[in-house]
């Protein structure tokens, strides 16, 4: 087996059992050029066994470590295991029911880097992400049909990152039935959504959003309520269930709020729901200048950033659209504001959110912090697997 030393150093993050080794930390390659996806040991430049993993040719991420222990191979048996685990886990949360959906396996923080798969209503979805997940595609979704007796496994390995990786992308079917076109699932608070698994974004859905949109929707009794980004209406759906008086839903895509519309319909939701196809943040400022009015705005836009050189630019639009929200609400109304670029930290995002808090002349109070559903769960050897912070305010 190939070994890689590391330079002087660079052993303490491996030491602690952080699951990425960066090019720049490798000193040199002792054996053959590891293939791609190829099982790697990695010893400190002393010498010293530390990790096992499998090496990605041409990422800056070049090795994700599976184990810290020298007797454990990386093979079948150690990715089921693993897998067990991580559906272990979920059974325990009580998310795992026949209709119901939630992230089954995250990647690193389930101690298979490169693999997200999520549950939906006996589908599954998975995502390869790197070079050895991508060549273990067979083993892995041989596993995952063993484990679930799913009705099927699909595909959808077409996010970004496999670009890093130098992987096309790939989607399809990959055992049993394919998806239905209009798939139903019960999300937390039993409310129903057709989700598109073949089309959709991410997998499909926003899982993780699943919890706080209950704790988002507590706010939205009676309220005039304003969904920004709304996708297939997660939070439009909540706040109506829990009793919003009206709802006015925005986002670009067409295709997601039709999805939305069926919602409406599959929850047998009466409250009037406008849909507002558009960039929110032209219809902000509209509104603005309309002089209209909301009891609760919600902002959940897309990763503004997915790369360090972005971050300053997201922090820009993070604070723009902040700042517009603020201004329509009514006095003591609620914004409901998330951010999903990992790259901001939620320190970062609270200091952006203070910045449009300033800019819109508001006092504005936390009330309540959000994360991620637990079933996305952190590692506390890989904090990177945080992404999603929230932040309920109220708005004077
Ligand atoms: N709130 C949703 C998830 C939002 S994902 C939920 O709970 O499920 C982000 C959404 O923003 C996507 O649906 C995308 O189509 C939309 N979007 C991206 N840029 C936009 C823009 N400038 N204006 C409005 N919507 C946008």
């Amino acid at each position: 087996m190939t070994t890689v030393t590391l330079q002087p150093g660079k052993e303490r993050p491996v030491v602690q059992r952080h699951p990425w080794v960066f090019s720049g930390a490798i000193a040199r390659i002792q054996g053959r050029q590891p293939e791609r996806g190829a099982v790697v040991d990695v010893r400190s430049a002393d010498g010293e066994w530390l990790a096992r993993g499998c090496w990605s040719a041409g990422s800056q991420i070049r090795i994700r470590l599976f184990t810290w222990d020298p007797d454990e191979p990386i093979d079948d048996a150690l990715i089921r295991r693993r897998i067990e685990r991580a559906i272990d886990g979920r059974r325990r949360l009580g998310m795992l029911a026949n209709e119901g959906a939630c992230r089954l396996i995250y990647a690193e923080s389930d101690g298979i880097p490169g693999l997200i798969v999520d549950y939906y209503a006996g589908f599954l979805v998975v995502q390869l992400l790197t070079q050895a997940m991508a060549q273990r595609s067979a083993a892995v979704t041989r596993i995952l049909a063993e484990t679930l007796a799913p009705r099927g496994i699909y595909e959808r390995s077409d996010a970004d990152v496999r670009e890093k990786e130098s992987l096309p992308p790939a989607s399809g079917v990959l055992w049993g039935e394919t998806p239905p076109a209009r798939l139903r699932m019960r999300l937390p608070g039993d409310i129903w959504h057709v989700v598109d698994l073949g089309a959709g974004q991410k997998t499909g859905a926003y899982l993780d959003q699943a919890f706080n949109r209950l704790r988002v929707a507590a706010h939205c009794v009676n309220a005039e309520t304003l969904d920004c980004f709304c996708y297939t209406g997660g939070f439009t759906i909540a706040a109506a269930r829990a009793g919003a008086r009206h709802v006015t839903a925005i986002d670009t895509s067409e295709a997601a709020l039709s999805m939305l519309r069926e919602g409406l319909t599959l929850n047998m939701i009466a409250t009037p729901v406008e849909t507002a196809p558009g960039d929110a943040f032209k219809l902000l400022r509209r509104y603005r200048e309309e002089q209209r009015r909301f009891d609760v705005v919600i902002l959940d836009p897309p990763k503004f950033a997915t790369s360090q050189s972005q971050v300053e630019r997201a922090t820009r639009g993070y604070k723009d659209i902040n700042m517009q929200a603020m201004h329509l609400l009514r006095p003591g109304g609620i914004l409901a504001t998330f951010s999903c670029s990992g790259l901001v930290s939620a320190d970062l995002f609270q200091k952006v959110v203070f910045g449009a808090a300033l800019d819109a002349h508001r006092d504005v109070q936390i009330i309540e912090r959000l994360s991620q559903s637990p079933d996305h769960p952190v590692l506390l050897t890989f904090p990177e697997g945080e992404y999603l912070k929230g932040l309920i305010c109220r708005v004077w």
